[in-house]
């Protein structure tokens, strides 16, 4: 016999416990399925603990600046990274505890921990038993992508996942991928004390960020003493005695690095290969993501794809935002899209870049007139005070709309302060209202009117 529910969702990341929360408040029966750890990638082996790691990064970094504040510390100051992980552990095992328990004490929730195959479009198999339901959600999320890279299965190599349970110090840590997973290990195990190397095949840092801001970020790691290879074309690994060889270029006189940890940081993969979609008639593109209209309703009626997923978002808030999408045409009647929210995300080395709206490339190709400026981060008194000049903001608008169309703030705070352009930019207000706005001393935020009166024709 098959179990009956209003609603069943696979997957706990970060759409699908709130989802739950919400279908149970409106008295729906709904079962919620886990095949892993509860919360997914964010609370157990993203966002969570590498925040905390970073934290405890940052701590050892300031520390070893100490002389320029004006206290001594030990020059030979070493991170014990057994309690390193044992602080990271209990950060994130809190919140994936927390997510368990809430989803357990829910009324009308039924929690199924095992794997979830399609049967049909309205049916589920896991451990064997069917669930049913009209309506199935589904949040599996992604991996860590393991390109077919020469030597690949004959060397040991670390993803985000296993890196989680690394409680030692690499003596030197390659990693392969200078995008913002690659970045964010890079800086933390440096300043642990590893020697970091990073390999990019393409010509610069996060290339999906203005060449100005790969350029600065590069600056900034490569002063913390991390060595970056970039157009590493023909990526292949080869063990030798105790370290890895990675060979970066195929000619006959392969230049290489040779570390003794790599870190695969090139991409995610969705969830999708083993979840029966075959079976249910869902659609995915060529790279497995599950396809969504604007409304996040897969092509099957009745079945939708929320979080990383969906391709339509890599981010928490991404997978947040599409239950709120999805919760509020559901059950508040709601036309919600995903084509109405802005791009927004922070890069969280230090000092952090935040990030909304378009880039340089996109205000372009924007096809209207537009104005920018730019303003080093040195010039910030706030900067200035805590001795964390490194970055700077910058910032277009519209030139007759006023309307602001993109910021990066690569600089202390930026990835707070960008909420003021990103709440400014949701209310289709003018930038003008930001430089009306008093502002507290002393902060980044109050340099924003700064850097506004500074706008120039964007060329
Ligand atoms: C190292 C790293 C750092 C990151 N840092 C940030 C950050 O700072 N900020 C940010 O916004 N984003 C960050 N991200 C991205 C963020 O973690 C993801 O975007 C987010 O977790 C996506 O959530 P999700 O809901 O799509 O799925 P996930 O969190 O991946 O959860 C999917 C869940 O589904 C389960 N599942 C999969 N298949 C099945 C199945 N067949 N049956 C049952 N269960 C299944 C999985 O076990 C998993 O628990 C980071 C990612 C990484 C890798």
């Amino acid at each position: 016999m098959a179990r009956q529910f209003d609603a069943i969702i696979i997957g706990t990341g970060q759409a699908g416990p709130p989802l739950a929360k919400r279908f149970s408040a409106a008295g729906m029966s709904v079962a919620v399925i886990e095949r892993n750890k509860f919360g997914g990638t964010c609370v157990n082996t993203g966002c969570i603990p590498t925040k905390t790691l970073i934290a405890s990064a940052y701590a050892a970094h300031v520390a070893r600046r100490g002389s320029e504040y004006g206290f001594l510390t030990d020059r030979n100051l070493r991170v014990d990274m057994k309690r390193v992980k044992a602080r990271k552990d209990e950060v994130a095992g809190h919140s994936n505890k927390a997510v368990e328990q809430t989803l357990r004490q829910l009324a009308n929730c039924t929690v199924v921990e095992g794997h979830a195959q399609f049967q049909s479009s309205r049916s589920v198999m896991v451990n064997n038993e069917i669930l049913e339901s009209d309506r199935i959600f589904i949040n599996v999320g992604g991996r860590a992508a393991v390109p077919p890279l020469a030597g690949i299965r004959e060397v040991p190599f670390l993803t985000n996942s296993s890196m989680m349970d690394v409680d030692f110090l690499p003596e030197h840590l390659v990693i392969i991928g200078g995008s913002y997973v690659g970045l964010e290990f890079a800086q933390m195990y440096r300043r642990f004390g590893s020697e970091v190397t990073i390999v990019e095949r393409g010509s610069r840092l996060i290339a999906r960020e203005d060449e100005d801001v790969s350029e600065a970020v590069r600056e900034i790691l490569e002063e913390e003493g991390i060595q970056i290879r970039l157009n590493a074309k023909c990526i292949s690994l080869r063990k030798r005695n105790r370290h890895i060889a990675v060979g970066l270029e195929c000619d006959q006189d392969p230049t290489e690095t040779l570390g003794t940890h790599i870190l695969l940081a090139v991409g995610r993969t969705p969830n999708t290969n083993d979840l029966g979609l075959e079976r249910a008639g869902i659609a995915t593109d060529q790279r497995g993501y599950i396809i969504v209209d604007d409304m996040l309703q897969t092509n099957v009626p009745g079945i939708w794809a929320l979080g990383d997923c969906n391709g339509r978002g890599a981010f928490t808030h991404t997978a947040y935002n599409d239950y709120e999408i999805v919760a509020d045409n559901l059950l508040n009647g709601t036309q919600r899209r995903v084509s109405d929210r802005i791009q927004t995300y922070a890069l969280f080395v230090d000092p952090p870049l935040g990030r909304c709206g378009m880039t340089d490339v996109e205000v372009r190709n924007y096809g209207r007139a537009a104005l920018a400026a730019k303003y080093p981060m040195r010039n910030v008194t706030r900067a200035v005070e805590k001795a964390e000049t490194q970055g700077f903001i910058k910032i277009a608008v519209d030139a007759e709309t006023k309307q602001i169309l993109g910021a990066a703030i690569l600089g202390t705070g930026g990835d707070e302060v960008i909420h003021i352009l990103l709440d400014v930019m949701y209310a289709k207000a003018p930038y003008t209202t930001v430089q009306r706005a008093m502002h507290i001393h002393p902060t980044v935020a109050e340099f924003l009117p700064v850097v506004l009166a500074k706008l120039e024709p964007f060329v």
